[in-house]
């Protein structure tokens, strides 16, 4: 077992980018801060992360319509939702070394430290931090946080000025309130209904970091749920089960989940209520969030209908009235969910041969369902048959081809991607029709039948 979790994250980071998981962004020309590209495998990981959600909130449903709206955002919607004055992070820079971090993950130097250095200069010292790059002083007094928007601007059109001004989202939630007539008037839902979208949004953080944690471009799987005003918090409970499960339906140990409930002090104004469910990524602290779930009321359909001038609000033909319905935000990030999904399948296993490193991930959320191989890499005989039946399973799964290296080794490379079941054709295939299925997990191997395969892995995997 992988018992030091600080050397658990650097193992993932180097498998995602040595088994071609992820890699950083603009690598060649030495990267761009907080920028990170998916690779073959990742891709795979990351769709299947967003096929569940998209299933389980859109398709499964009928109460949840869904929307992929343009990410280049208009000034004006940013203005209305409070982004372009609020959306801020306290910036403060290390007067030694320059570097700029956000005031909030600054670390906290414990009591005695500053007891020490307050003796020493003969003043409070309170206010002092340490810099996480040079461990210099920074001194909050003398060179106090400012402001800094971290919205990304761009501009819309062939010539830059502030008429052509535009954001790149920041969030999907708010392509969502802007479309809220539109499914009104197309799709006749009635309360409670929910729209959900899943995008790519940007963020200029300050101080990115910890892999694809924290990034500048990342992606997120937001749902607005509409409820009558009064029914926000049966809602707001539900929604905080549902949200939670789908994380442990899709493996996640429960052991490493947990909620955060923030108390009323730190509630934003318009919220009655706001949960984020926290993943154990062992980062610089142990649990940081995952995906945040909050009550938001009316608070941007009715901003938003002030500063358009448009009617946003819904029509009841049972009271006969019109309201801006309540929303519960259920917001998850899709770069989070892939850390915190690799994080927890990561493992390392000894056995006879060695350690072996294994993704334990859910068949559902790994790259590869399948990979075939023929026994031996000479053999035409088995080499066609294997080509055959990978064929055959290709029309159903993703499967991997391996025909490199001895069968143990063939093993261990689908272990540390995750894949759930390995194919094996060798003499028997060829005397009796069927194959060794072994399995990622147990290690175990039975054979089955080739015309049974399709319906075997189908009951493994969906
Ligand atoms: P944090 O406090 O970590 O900055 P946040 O509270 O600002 O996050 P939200 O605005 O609630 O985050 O965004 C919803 C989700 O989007 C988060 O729970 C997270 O999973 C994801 N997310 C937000 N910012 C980033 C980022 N910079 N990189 C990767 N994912 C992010």
């Amino acid at each position: 077992m992988v018992n030091n979790e600080q050397n658990k994250i650097e193992k993932v980071v180097s498998l995602a980018k040595r088994r071609g998981f992820i890699f950083g962004g603009s690598e060649i020309y030495g990267g761009l801060g907080g920028t990170w590209d998916y690779g073959p495998l990742g891709v795979l990981l990351k769709n299947n992360v967003k096929n569940e959600w998209w299933e389980s909130m859109v398709m499964m449903r009928n109460d949840i319509f869904g929307v992929d709206a343009a990410i280049l955002t208009s000034v004006k919607v940013l203005e209305a939702s409070g982004h372009v004055s609020n959306f801020t992070d306290p910036l403060v820079e290390c007067t030694n070394c320059h570097r700029r971090f956000r005031e909030d993950h600054l670390e906290v130097l414990d009591k005695k430290l500053l007891e020490k250095i307050s003796k020493k200069l003969g003043r409070e010292v309170d206010h002092i931090k340490r810099c996480p790059h040079c461990g210099g002083d920074i001194d909050l007094k003398i060179n106090p946080s400012r402001k800094f928007n971290l919205l990304f601007k761009t501009y819309a059109g062939p010539v830059e000025d502030s008429a052509s001004l535009a954001y790149l989202r920041p969030e999907t939630a708010q392509g969502i309130f802007t479309n809220f007539k539109n499914i009104l008037d197309t799709m006749r839902p009635k309360l409670p209904f929910g729209i959900a979208q899943i995008g790519k949004a940007f963020r200029n953080e300050i101080t990115p970091g910890n892999f694809i944690f924290r990034t500048r471009e990342f992606e997120q799987m937001e749902l607005e749920f509409f409820v009558r005003p009064g029914e926000e918090k049966k809602h707001f409970e539900k929604w905080r089960e549902t949200r939670f499960s789908w994380y442990t339906d899709l493996g996640i140990n429960k052991k490493n989940l947990r909620f955060y409930d923030y108390p009323k002090e730190e509630l934003v104004h318009y919220s009655s209520g706001t949960s984020d469910v926290e993943y154990r990524f062992n980062l610089k602290k142990e649990f940081d969030e995952l995906e945040g779930i909050a009550i938001r009321n009316d608070y941007d359909l009715s901003h938003h209908a002030k500063s358009s001038g448009i009617d946003l609000t819904y029509f009841d033909d049972k009271e006969n009235k019109r309201f801006f319905p309540y929303v519960i935000e259920p917001s998850a990030g899709v770069d989070r969910a892939c850390l915190a999904f690799l994080l927890d399948a990561y493992c390392e296993e000894e056995d006879k041969e060695g350690v072996r490193m294994v993704l334990k991930l859910n068949p559902k959320l790994a790259p590869y369902k399948v990979a075939v191989f023929p026994l031996l890499a000479n053999k035409e005989q088995l080499i066609e048959k294997a080509i055959s039946i990978y064929k055959e399973l290709n029309l159903d799964f993703m499967v991997a081809w391996d025909d490199a290296g001895n069968i143990g080794k063939r093993y261990r490379r689908q272990d540390e991607v995750g894949t759930p079941f390995c194919v094996t054709v060798d003499f028997e295939t060829m005397e009796n029709d069927t194959v060794t299925v072994r399995d990622r997990d147990t290690m175990k191997q039975e054979r089955i039948e080739i015309k049974k395969l399709k319906s075997f892995l189908e009951g493994k995997i969906k």
